[in-house]
């Protein structure tokens, strides 16, 4: 069993390499960004406060999210080990899991720097289904039929905050907010940083770490 958490800026891959992770040790993907945007499809007040606050690239309130995590992290198919996308992404969250006693083995913090996140934006397109994210622009990226999920055949989607603006305002929130995080996790040894490289060289460098041998 394995809990792992991913930290990284804005489109860097957390997606991809859940994705990936998932498929070969057969770990839950919890996307909060993913839980929010079904949230976000309900109507009421709280949606109305989701849209904004995702469409504008700022944090959503923690009360919120930390709800939405226990609710998520209480769930049996967690047992087996999970990956945590998105979360935690301010210390106070940090500290709200670490107080609900769940053993986190891997914390991977992948980084990528500024221009190659801003670039990756530009032609991103997800799976509104399942979550699967794919980019026109990287050639080991591009679905297998245009616009097509190659995971569930549904029809792939531009989000709404994947436009250069928005990048600039969740890049600046990522660095004030979340970086923090990093040291805190460091600080437990459970932080391994893996910088500036390709898809599947991050898949790689990531499998090396859960399979022991650089440990
Ligand atoms: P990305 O990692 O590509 O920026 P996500 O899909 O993880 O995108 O998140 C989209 C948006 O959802 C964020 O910009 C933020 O508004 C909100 N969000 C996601 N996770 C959290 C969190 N842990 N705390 C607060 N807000 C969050």
């Amino acid at each position: 069993m394995k809990n792992i958490i991913l930290i990284a800026p804005p489109a860097a891959g957390k997606g991809t390499q859940s994705n990936l992770l998932c498929e070969k040790y057969n770990l839950v993907h919890i996307s909060v960004g993913d839980l929010l945007r079904i949230e976000l499809q309900k109507d009421g007040e709280i949606s109305q406060y989701l849209k904004q606050q995702m469409e504008s690239g700022n944090l959503v309130k923690d009360e919120i999210i930390i709800e939405i995590i226990k609710n998520r992290l209480n769930n049996v198919d967690c047992k087996n080990g999970f990956i945590l996308d998105g979360f935690p992404r301010t210390i106070r969250q940090a500290e709200m899991l670490d107080k609900m006693n769940i053993i986190i083995n891997n914390v991977f913090y992948i980084n990528v720097d500024k221009e190659t996140a801003k670039n990756r934006i530009v032609g991103r397109i997800s799976c509104p289904k399942c979550g699967s994210v794919y980019n026109t622009e990287i050639e080991e990226s591009i679905p297998k039929v245009s616009n097509v999920c190659d995971r569930c055949g549904s029809l792939l989607q531009k989000r709404e905050d994947d436009n250069e603006l928005v990048f600039e305002n969740r890049y600046n929130t990522y660095v004030n907010e979340t970086q923090p995080i990093i040291d805190f996790y460091k600080n437990k040894n459970v932080l391994c940083e893996i910088k500036n490289l390709s898809k599947m060289e991050t898949f790689n460098e990531i499998q090396k770490v859960l399979n022991g041998d650089l440990w």
